[in-house]
């Protein structure tokens, strides 16, 4: 691939080989834009629309001046594959239309430390999985021991909750510590602020077009469904969740706020980075099955600054390829009903743990429930997390000579409001 006119390094997280999809504003500017991430550039495709030129983006170059992505990922992969083809000639270092017209240049490219990054859709409707088994076991061992750590459904259908979209918040967005009821063991039910706040280390992804309500998803073109990935911090209240969650699942634990990065990474971008599916023992019904590779190869990690300390400390290093059930099969069962899927949806992995201790994707498993410490350095202990604690989450591809990012997912915690 040619190189591009603008330079980077090779830990870059958006090189050529990317070109994620955001949405931002700038100061001068208070309008929201979608733009594509090169190197600390931001290119602003509302003033290059005319340039898409293509047989489908010439018909509707509209959609690059709407102030969310829902419209261009709701025209489909083909369209995203010529806008793909498009801004990646544009931004070669052997294509001069960009390269050599200053006003172009002036008007079209902004730096991403002018930029202010809003939340890349409109998201009608959010859904979290619960897909790592090692997650799922971990925490299932903790709570109910390790003979009966995986509920019987499990390994049979991808298990998740329907999420709270309203409370899905841009990266730097302050995430207030929530209050709520929780009941301390062998004590009534009291009202109080949360004890127990956690993070998730998790991905998602956006749904591009939809279905049509009563027609399901088939699992074998459910990547023609699957617009691009975010990092995601399912930020949760675990002695609210322990209260309330039996019989129905998740409520007010997870409904306060859930983190985004704020570049969406596309398929296309990640395609080099597939690796083969993780063996699924029993085999799943006929509707999840595909044989097709769609697992992908993303370094990611957790770090948490807390208010005093110098530098973030890792807490937790995994990757997303330790997910059970793929992306495919989560949408493809998300709607076997006919429930109706629509652009934006954003979909959640689940927390991303790996085999490891070191790559558990959350406090309640690095604390093993609270049993263990957490050494963040220089004296710095964590059970769970404190007010002020900075929590980055960040991930990537590694190619030959080049990286594939996602940039950071980043939240501090405000104190909860006096009760
Ligand atoms: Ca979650």
């Amino acid at each position: 691939m040619s190189p591009s006119f603008i330079e980077y390094g090779s830990e870059c997280n958006f090189p050529i080989q990317n070109l994620p999809y955001g949405v931002f504003s700038t100061a001068s500017n208070g309008k929201q834009r979608i733009g594509v991430a090169i190197g600390d550039m931001i290119l602003d495709l509302s003033q290059i629309k005319d340039l898409f030129n293509g047989p489908i983006l010439s018909e509707c170059n509209d959609v690059f001046t709407e102030e969310t992505l829902n419209s261009f990922m709701a025209l489909g992969r083909p369209a995203w594959k010529e806008a793909r083809a498009t801004i990646q000639r544009l931004l070669s270092a052997d294509e001069p239309t960009l390269r050599d017209n200053a006003d172009l240049r002036e008007r079209a490219l902004v730096l991403q430390s002018d930029a202010t990054m809003h939340l890349p859709a409109s998201i009608g409707d959010y859904t979290d999985f619960f897909s790592s088994k090692y997650h799922a076991t971990n925490t299932g061992t903790m709570f109910r021991g390790p003979e009966n750590a995986l509920q019987p459904n499990w390994k049979h259908l991808p298990v998740a909750y329907h999420g709270r979209a309203s409370s899905v918040v841009i990266s730097g967005t302050p995430v207030r510590r929530p209050c709520g009821q929780t009941k301390p063991d062998d004590k009534p039910p009291a009202f109080t602020f949360c004890k127990l706040m956690d993070f998730e280390l998790e991905m998602a992804f956006f749904v591009g077009p939809g279905n049509k309500l009563g027609e399901p998803i088939p699992v074998g073109s459910a990547h023609e469904h699957i617009f691009g990935m975010v990092l995601m911090n399912d930020w949760s209240a675990r002695d609210i969740q322990k209260w309330e969650y039996v019989p129905l699942g998740p409520f007010l634990g997870k409904n306060f706020a859930t983190t985004l990065s704020p570049w969406i990474v596309t398929i296309d971008a990640l395609e080099p980075f597939i690796v083969a599916n993780n063996q699924q023992d029993p085999v799943p019904l006929p509707y999840l099955r595909h044989d097709d590779p769609f697992n992908f190869d993303i370094n990611i990690s957790a770090a948490i600054k807390g208010a005093g300390m110098e530098q973030p400390a890792v807490v937790s290093q995994s990757n997303f390829k330790h997910m059970y059930w793929t992306m495919k099969q989560q949408l493809a069962h998300h709607t076997v009903t006919g429930c109706n899927a629509q652009p934006g949806d954003l979909m959640g992995s689940g927390t991303l743990s790996g085999p490891t201790p070191d790559s558990y994707g959350c406090m309640l498993e690095l604390c093993w429930k609270g049993t263990k410490e957490v050494d963040l350095g220089n004296g710095n202990i964590r059970k769970f997390l404190k007010d002020g604690d900075t929590v980055i989450l960040s991930g990537f591809c590694q190619g030959e000579g080049y990286r594939v990012g996602f940039g950071e997912c980043v939240g501090t915690i405000t104190p909860a409001m006096s009760q």
